[in-house]
Order: C-alpha cells, then structure tokens, then sequence
C-alpha cells in the first residue's frame, strides 16, 4: 500500500478562498447628502445598517456558513481617485479611534476571517482616473518600499496585535523592487498576479507571464524566503452575464438557454477542481468611488454570481480557507516526508516548528481501516485519507479490524 501526502488539507480537490479588496476605514458620500446608502461604505460604517460588512454578511455569507473571507485591507488613508474629487470621500486609519480598531480586531479574530496586508494609501491620485500610480509602483527602492511596509504593518501591529502574514498588491502592480520588499518584510504569503486576467488578454505586469494554466492557477513561491505566492484565479462577477441577460424567449426554452449558460460559465471553476487547482474568488468590498464611476467587481454587483459559485461548490470536494491557513498548509506539506520502516509502519519526517500541525495523508487502499499513532489513539483512515497531527515517532497500520 503506497503512503501519500495530499495536496491540500482534508483530501481536497481545491482549496477555495474568498478574496476581498479594499476593506478600508473609508466611505464615499454618493448621494452628496450625508447619509450612508447601500454600497458607499468600505468599511467605515462598520456593522452599521447599509454598511457594507453587514451587507456582506446578511446578503452573502449567511447561507454559506463554512465560507472563509481574506480581506485586504489598505491600513492607512486609502486615497480616492481623483486629485478633484466629483464626491466627498472620508478616509481615516484603520487605527484611527478605538472604534475603528475595535471593529478590524474583531474581524480579525473571526475564526472565518483574515484581515490581510493591503498598503498603506493603495497609491497616489493624479488629474484623471487612468493617472493613478499604485502603492508599488511609487517605490524607486527597495529601502523606500521597506520604509512603507515597516509603517503600514505598524499601523496593522497597533489594532490587531501581531504582524500581518500576507497580502496583495494594489492593483496588482510591482515593479523591480517589489517583490524583494516583500520577501524581506516578512510576509509568508502574497498575491502578485490577477492570473485569470492573461485569459482576457490582460496586460504582463499584472498578471505575470506564465501562460500554463496548470502552473498559473496553483501555488507558487519566490524571493530567498520562499514567500507562497497564491493565485488570483476566479473573478466574483462569472455569473453576470448569465443571470442578468435580457431573453426574448419565454419559459422553457428561456430556462434551458440559461442553465447551458450557467454550465458553460462554471467550466472556470470545473477546471479548477479537476486539475487541484487553487479556486480563489476576487471582490471589492464596495462599488463605490469618488469619480463617480463604479469600482468592480464588487459584492453588490455580484451578490446572485457570488451566491451560484458558491451554491455550484456545495457538493463538491473542497477546503474553504484563509489566505494564511492555506500557507500553513502548504509549507507543512512541503517540510513534511513521509518515511516508511517497514510495510506496516511509517514515521513523519519534519523540521520541530511543524510538530502538532494537521497533516492530510492518503493511501492507495480504499477501504476502511485504522491507524495507531505514535501516543497510541486510534484513527480510521475513511475514503483512502486521514488527517494526522505531525508527531515524533511511529505510525502504525492497522488492518483486518485489529484494535
Ligand atoms: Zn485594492
């Protein structure tokens, strides 16, 4: 019988993640009236009535229990757009009053949230919308990007109390001192590239030019600390045009035309899961900017796309996630050797700092039977699989029903 170690966590097709840019301490006044209406806040408002967090929650998240959200957050004054402004954006720290930091630490500390690393100001505004320059991309070293970071992740240290473990780029810009910004700050994880965007003819600089989907759509790493790079590979909005298309045809025919529709949109997804490829949902946490334009994707947007890919992954194989609990699990698995003594027997090779982690190991035998590890409890390995806490010592196969 041949050991393995699985790919990712719990034997899955693919890990999924919900991925939203942008939650910031900001709001932009669309209506000119002062008052918050749905879709203005990016988190300013909190858990306000219309906030877009409580939208989130109530409108998307509450039927998807098992759902987990990695939000990206821009720690500083997350600026607008415009240098003149059409609408009147507030902007404050996220550590602005014991408030605001109330609020981000206790999203933090949702055991199905992350807040992650998104910047500082996300850029520099200029004249028109098209002048804006991205976080990244205003570095003109490798010291002044260092600089930024150290700032931003003390910001991000003072309301949650420890350092952020990954992030993403602004706009998913860099330039030639990005990425060793990133590897010498620290960070575990990060996404460089919107991957899905070569696809749409999307420009190199921000979606890399790895044009395999097979090696695009999965975990990467780089920089000498080895910082996991996880893919951008699934936009929120897939759905739109399906479910808001305007048909002359009524009734069956309609229902059939959408449902063909449907399948064909998913086939992003069904890919995804037959190769084990990472399934990592994009989204803005608000439409709304200060041009007067709509930012997207956004969870208003695509509240009804967002709902069917989730919907479409209920009975499938998956692992819902956080950007970090991915990494976690990828480092294991790639510090992890499984090392057999004999045919009934086998150790877990591994650095000490991986101790008393899940590991997920499956087996060419499909049936049920047991296995004893190394502090004498007992687990049934079920469906070829089985989820071990990394231990010192042996592990031993049980089989034919011995106990
Ligand atoms: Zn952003």
């Amino acid at each position: 019988m041949s050991i393995e170690l699985c790919k990712w966590y719990n034997n899955a097709r693919s890990p999924v993640l919900l991925m939203i840019d942008d939650l910031a301490n900001t709001w932009v006044d669309t209506n000119k009236d002062g008052t918050l209406h749905l879709g203005d806040d990016w988190g300013y408002h909190k858990n306000e009535k219309n906030s877009s967090f409580r939208y989130l929650n109530e409108m998307i998240l509450k039927d998807f229990p098992q759902l987990k959200v990695t939000f990206f957050v821009p720690v500083g004054v997350r600026v607008g757009m415009l240098l003149k402004p059409l609408l009147t954006q507030v902007s404050e720290p996220m550590n602005a009053d014991e408030g605001s930091k109330e609020f981000f630490k206790s999203i933090h500390q949702h055991p199905n949230f992350e807040l992650a690393y998104h910047g500082t100001t996300h850029g520099k505004v200029g004249q028109r919308a098209v002048d804006f320059i991205q976080e990244w991309a205003l570095f003109n070293s490798v010291d002044e990007a260092l600089d930024t970071i150290r700032k931003g992740k003390d910001i991000y240290q003072d309301v949650i109390g420890i350092n952020p473990s990954g992030g993403k780029y602004c706009g998913y810009t860099s330039n030639g001192y990005s990425d060793e910004s990133i590897d010498q700050s620290g960070f575990s994880w990060w996404c460089r590239y919107w991957n899905r965007g070569i696809s749409d003819g999307g420009k190199q600089e921000i979606c890399g030019n790895d044009h395999n989907p097979l090696t695009n759509f999965d975990i990467k790493r780089f920089g000498s600390t080895a910082v996991i790079d996880i893919p951008s590979t699934l936009s929120g909005s897939i759905l739109n045009g399906v479910l808001h298309r305007e048909t002359t045809m009524k009734g069956i025919a309609k229902r059939v035309l959408k449902k063909i529709l449907i399948r064909w949109k998913l086939r992003e997804i069904t890919y995804l899961l037959e190769h084990q490829l990472v399934i990592s949902v994009q989204e803005h946490i608000a439409p709304s900017r200060d041009d007067g334009k709509r930012q997207s994707p956004n969870i208003f947007d695509d509240r009804k796309s967002l709902r069917g890919i989730f919907h479409y992954l209920e009975d499938k194989k998956v692992w819902y996630c956080t950007g970090s609990e991915l990494a976690d699990y990828v480092n294991l698995r790639d510090h992890v050797t499984v090392e057999r003594i004999n045919e009934n027997t086998f150790i877990l090779e591994h650095p000490a700092s991986y101790r008393d982690q899940v590991i997920s190991l499956k087996f060419s035998q499909y049936n049920i039977f047991q296995i004893r590890r190394p502090d004498d409890v007992i687990m049934d390995v079920r469906e070829g699989y089985v989820n071990l806490p990394v231990m010192e010592g042996e592990y031993s196969i049980m089989k034919g029903g011995i106990r």
